[in-house]
Formats: structure tokens, sequence, C-alpha cells
């Protein structure tokens, strides 16, 4: 038993070296792939609940890699938020986020993610003024969406940057809303644009009334506080339905469409927009 317990140990230890040196391995790797033009954004619509038209677009990180394929950001988001890689790529992101938008038929909006990590290393309020003045794009067609995690730290100073974000006319987005703890002390605290509701709510609604409940509660909790809603997450007809019942202004969600890739997009604008 005893030689047992020693074999199952030095298993996870060969398992853990090899996990180590598979994330030493990708972090390398990350650590080129701007340079090498390997990351890309995909670009999933958000519609009028009342309409179904198009609004804008959230972009979504992807890595193209050459070997492993196309790698989601849950794979490396939290690697490159260990390392200060999150810094370089979530600078491209809102870059490359606003240059493509300024490219968009329309007055489409594109929403773009920000880590809080991201947020504490980088100077978020320079990069967007940069971005938006060599894209183009006005502020107003620019909205950040930020979880609760950012907030839980050094508020002042988070908000007071916020604040200055907000100056040029972008919007802000509480993302995942419903998930944390204090979302709603939040709400206080800042005056955010708009609230994401976490996709775990809109698919909770299909069966339990307790969430329709609350997804009620907070879209009338919007409306006195004039902040948009979108609800995300949105996969069936019943759903959809049940959303524009409740007035829910704004919806996103697989119903609607998948993150688009570059060609896929293209597709997208040709079925919306040609007349
Ligand atoms: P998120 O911000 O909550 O993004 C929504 C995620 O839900 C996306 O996954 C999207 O593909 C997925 N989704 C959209 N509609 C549906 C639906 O109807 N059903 C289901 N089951 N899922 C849906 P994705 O692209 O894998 O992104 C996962 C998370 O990674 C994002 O969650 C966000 O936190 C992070 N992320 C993605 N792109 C970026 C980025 O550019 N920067 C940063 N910092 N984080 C990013
Ligand atoms: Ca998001
Ligand atoms: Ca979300
Ligand atoms: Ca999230």
């Amino acid at each position: 038993a005893k030689e047992d317990g020693r074999g199952l140990w030095r298993f996870f230890e060969s398992r853990m070296d090899a996990d180590n040196r598979e994330r030493r391995m990708l972090e390398l790797e990350l650590s080129q792939a701007i340079r090498e033009g390997e990351l890309e954004l995909h670009f999933q619509p958000l519609v009028s609940a009342e309409t179904q038209d198009p609004l804008g677009f959230e972009a979504l990180v992807r890595w193209n890699h050459p070997i492993r394929g196309m790698v989601q950001p849950a794979e490396f988001i939290p690697i490159a938020e260990q390392s200060a890689l999150i810094r370089e790529i979530g600078d491209w992101t809102i870059r490359e986020a606003c240059r493509k938008a300024a490219q968009w038929p329309g007055e489409l909006m594109v929403a773009v993610n920000i880590s809080a990590r991201h947020f504490q290393l980088s100077d978020i309020a320079e990069v967007v003024r940069l971005a938006l003045r060599e894209s183009g794009l006005p502020g107003e067609r620019l909205e950040l969406e930020i979880t609760e995690s950012l907030l839980i730290e050094k508020t002042d100073d988070v908000l007071e940057r916020l604040r200055e974000i907000k100056a040029e006319g972008v919007a802000i987005a509480m993302d995942d809303f419903g998930t944390g703890y204090s979302s709603l002390s939040y709400l206080m605290k800042f005056p955010f644009d708009k609230i994401k509701i976490d996709r775990s709510f809109v698919s909770a609604s299909s069966e339990d009334t307790v969430a329709r409940d609350i997804l009620r509660s907070i879209i009338m909790l919007g409306e006195t506080l004039k902040v948009r809603i979108t609800a995300e997450g949105v996969e069936t007809q019943e759903q959809v339905e049940f959303l524009r019942g409740i007035a829910c202004q704004q919806l996103q969600g697989f119903y609607f469409a998948r993150p688009l890739n570059p060609a896929d997009l293209a597709h997208y604008f040709i079925d919306h927009f040609r007349k």
C-alpha cells in the first residue's frame, strides 16, 4: 500500500510538471501571437428585442494557433492575466475592435471586454483615446464591458478612471450582472450605462419561475435607474418571447448568431444590410 501511495504521488508530481511545462509553453507562444498576427476578434451581434435588427457587436478574442487550432479565451486569457501579457493583448483588442467597427455600416456599436488585471496594468483611458483617434470611431459607438472583480479593489481610483473614459462618450457596461456578491452596491457607486444580465438567469428562465421573476425585477431596476439592459445567452424562441414580453431592450445569444469570424461577419452584413 505504501508503495502504491508513493507511486501515485510520483504520478501526480510528473503530471504537475507536465501541466507547468504546458503552461510555460503556452505563455511563450502567446507572447509571440500578437506579433505573428495569430489573435483575431470574432463578433457576436446584439440585437434590438423589438425589431431583431443588429445594434452592434461584442468583440470576443480568439487565438488562431498554427498547430493547436482555434484556442478559446477561457484557455488563454487566464494565462495572459497571470503574466503581464494581458496588457498587450487587452490594448490590442481595444485598438483592433475600434479599427474594425469604424468600417462597419451605419451606426453600429462595438463592445470590448476589459479584464480587471488589464485595467490595473494599462492606462486604459489613454489607450481608448488613442484607439478612437486613430480609427476615427466616435466614442459614442464604443462600449467597455467590465465585471465586478474590477470594482473590488481600490474603488476610488477605478471609478475615477472609468469617469475619464465616460468623458470620451464611451459607455460602460456591467457584465455578468447578478453573478457576483455586490452587483447592486456597485450600481450605487458608479453610473453604469448598461447592465448585461448573466446568461445563467436566461437559461434558467425556461424552467424556473424564480429566474423569470428575477429577470423581470432587473428590467424594472434598469428602467428606474435609466440603464440599458441586455440579456445574454438567449438560445430559444421561447426566451426571446419572454424577454420581449418583459420589455428587455437588447438581446444577445446563439438564437440570433454565434460569435462570427471575419468571413461569417461579412456574410452577416450582406444578409442584414443589403437593400
Ligand atoms: P463573456 O464576456 O460573458 O462573453 C460571452 C460568452 O458567452 C462568449 O464566450 C460567447 O461565445 C458565449 N455565448 C454567447 N451567446 C451564447 C449562448 O446563447 N449560449 C451560450 N452557452 N454561450 C453564449 P467566449 O467567446 O468563449 O468568451 C468567454 C469569456 O472570455 C467571455 O465571457 C469573457 O469573459 C472572456 N473574453 C472573451 N473575449 C475577451 C477579450 O477580448 N478580452 C477579455 N479580457 N476577455 C475576453
Ligand atoms: Ca462580455
Ligand atoms: Ca457576460
Ligand atoms: Ca464572463
